[in-house]
């Protein structure tokens, strides 16, 4: 691979006032990076445009140290749902992998880490397996399962190794009104803050200041230093004339995650009314993922009927709100297998890997505990 190791890259590249910022924001990441301990540090990493500027300044910053400075872990971590967007699902790993065949030739002591939801978790299991409801606004069981117990899991086990770990988020202010509150919620003036719910866990924003058009302008006017170019970056977010899913790692962040203002998540999503990102990447031409967003659309319709719906919830419960409204429990077991072998027929259809096998088993497993249950 022909990697072009330039530390002054970014700096080079962009005007004055930017230039200026980002001179900062290196200076502060190498203070904070040269602190005499050995904490980790662990970037967040989604591979939309906040997280892959945050990685590339932070390679620049190590590759402006003498090896021998170059002392503390650096985790690269992003998180798959398992039923991530197949056109973001595919440029984040050619990113990671990019990443990952770069840093012995660059001498950095960088870890590159996926997690995904434990198998129990994954939306399928959850679906079509217990016959959870498409999830909404009213009852988003996906967030958690899917994107922040895998990520905390992994930022637990680095603080539990090392005693403490600092999590670096691409974050920004300017990002949106929400977004801005957060920030502005959980900061102490300091340059880290301590993490919401994760004990002995620091979140560091080094690039909260930058506005959306300096972000692009930097990643316009330069390269990734573990090789490539931002080109596919770039079209994906023409593409999809949209915002990202970020990487979640607590509840405070959750609700831009199937929000019309963070666009970028599951293929599957039925929180949002409609999948704008998926239309306009169908519009450029990606048209093997109209099958997709037709299932989406399906799963979102079926939630409503409730002929499809058992009456009672798992417990053998019927839940009536205050008005005194039964609201309908699971996917009746034919509707789960309905879900299941129109997925599996998809998936054939579109040659895509949608669902694993061992979903399939495990979903199996708890259709026939089910079973046993209403027999019993
Ligand atoms: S993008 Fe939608 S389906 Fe995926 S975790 Fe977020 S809310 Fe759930």
């Amino acid at each position: 691979m022909n990697i072009v190791v330039n530390p002054a890259n970014t700096q080079a590249a962009v005007k004055s006032g930017l230039a200026d910022k980002l001179k900062s924001v290196l200076a502060d990441l190498r203070d904070e990076y040269v602190q005499p301990h050995s904490t980790p540090w662990i970037i967040g990493f989604s591979g939309g445009k906040d997280s892959t500027l945050l990685a590339q300044l932070v390679f620049e910053m190590l590759l402006a140290l003498p090896p021998r400075l170059r002392t503390r872990r650096v985790h690269v971590v992003a998180n798959d749902t398992l039923v991530e967007s197949p056109v973001i699902a595919s440029h984040l790993q050619s990113v990671l992998d990019r990443i990952a065949g770069s840093i012995d030739a660059l001498r950095l002591p960088v870890t590159v880490a996926k997690t995904v939801p434990d198998i129990d978790h994954t939306f399928w299991v959850n679906l079509i397996g217990r016959g959870y409801p498409s999830p909404s606004r009213m009852f988003r069981w996906c967030t958690d399962r899917m994107k922040i117990i895998p990520t905390t899991e992994y930022i637990q086990n680095q603080v539990d190794k090392s005693g403490q770990a600092i999590l670096l988020l691409g974050v920004r202010r300017a990002e949106s009104s929400q977004r801005a509150r957060s920030v502005e919620r959980y900061e102490n003036g300091e340059r880290l803050n301590a993490h919401n719910s994760l004990k002995n866990c620091f979140v560091y924003k080094p690039i909260v200041e930058l506005t959306t058009e300096e972000v692009w302008q930097t990643l316009l006017q330069s390269s990734p230093p573990w090789g490539g170019t931002h080109r596919e970056l770039v079209t994906m977010y023409r593409n999809a004339g949209a915002g990202e899913c970020p990487l979640v790692t607590d509840k405070s962040e959750a609700p831009s995650c199937g929000t019309s203002s963070s666009r970028f998540g599951c293929w599957t999503c039925t929180v949002v009314e409609k999948d704008k990102s998926a239309e306009s990447f169908i519009e450029s031409g990606y048209g093997d993922l109209e099958p997709l967003l037709e299932f989406r659309d399906w799963l979102k319709e079926i939630r409503e009927d409730g002929s499809m719906r058992m009456a009672t919830r798992r417990n053998g419960k019927l839940n009536f709100v205050g008005d005194g409204r039964l609201i309908p429990g699971p996917f009746t077991l034919d509707a789960r297998r309905q879900i299941l072998d129109k997925l599996v027929a998809m998936q054939v259809e579109v040659s895509l890997a949608l669902i694993s096998d061992e979903e399939i088993a495990a979903i199996k497993r708890i259709w026939a505990e089910d079973l046993s249950n209403l027999s019993a």
